[in-house]
């Protein structure tokens, strides 16, 4: 679905992403884990189409794209969906136009079919009695979830999560991976970064290990978190488990 060959990116001059090599088979939940600064979220946005690759390419089903084609990029939107750790709700709409407002002025669907979806995606995320809520009148979770549904209202092939519980209290983060884990269950193809590693082995097909812009080890999650073979991911799990 999504492969990543020989990629680098930089910020400018300043190099962020080395050489990294990744496929995405649909159905996978990938999660990326290591140090602060190792360049996880730059890859995501290298993915999004936000940020070009200084070498080497991005595949979507086998098909190169080329960063300097604007309609390119934006068929690699559509079919990616991200949710960052500010959620971002647009805070002078309730959740259900949040959710909705993409799907109905950007791909221009019909409101009937978007907000009967939105009725089913707010169910799904546990959020069913909030349609009419503003988001300074929910939890930092609940927020959190209205951005999941948003990102899903778009129907991507592939949904994006950076961090999403890093910002909560922690009585919160499990409301938000319980969702992320039923979307896991579902086999909606996944790309997280989290420092859940507890939720990050239980959930993931395979786990990526970063570390200063190159992907240092890729194994399932027994091989990384049992058997790293690499120094540095048994010395990044052993510190943070
Ligand atoms: P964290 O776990 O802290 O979120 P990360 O693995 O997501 O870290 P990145 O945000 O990808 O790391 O950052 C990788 C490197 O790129 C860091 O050295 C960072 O300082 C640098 N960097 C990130 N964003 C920018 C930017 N907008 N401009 C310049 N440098 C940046
Ligand atoms: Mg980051």
């Amino acid at each position: 679905l999504l492969e990543a060959e020989n990629l680098s990116s930089a910020y400018g001059r300043v190099p962020v992403l080395s050489k990294v090599n990744l496929s995405v088979n649909k159905g996978e939940v990938i999660s990326l884990i290591g140090p602060s600064g190792s360049g996880k979220s730059t890859f995501l946005r290298v993915l999004m189409g936000l940020l070009p690759p200084t070498a080497g390419e991005v595949r979507i089903d086998g098909g190169r794209i080329d960063y300097r084609s604007r309609a390119q990029l934006r068929a690699m939107r559509d079919r990616m969906a991200i949710v960052f750790q500010q959620y971002n709700l647009f805070q002078n709409m309730d959740v259900l136009r949040n959710v909705t407002i993409a799907p109905i002025k950007i791909k221009k669907r019909p409101r009937a079919d978007v907000e009967r979806e939105a009725t089913a995606l707010l169910l799904k995320v546990g959020l069913a009695e909030k349609h009419h809520a503003y988001p300074d009148e929910l939890s930092g979770g609940q927020q959190q979830r209205v951005a999941i549904a948003r990102a899903l209202a778009l129907k991507p092939e592939i949904l994006l999560l950076d961090e999403v519980t890093a910002a909560l209290d922690p009585e919160l983060v499990t409301e938000v991976l319980d969702t992320i884990r039923s979307l896991a269950s579902e086999g909606i193809t996944m790309l997280i970064v989290s420092h859940e590693m507890a939720f990050v082995r239980e959930v993931s097909t395979r786990v990526v290990m970063m570390d200063k812009g190159q992907v240092v080890e890729i194994g399932s999650p027994a091989e990384i978190f049992g058997s790293p073979k690499e120094a540095r991911t048994r010395e990044f799990v052993g510190k943070i488990l």
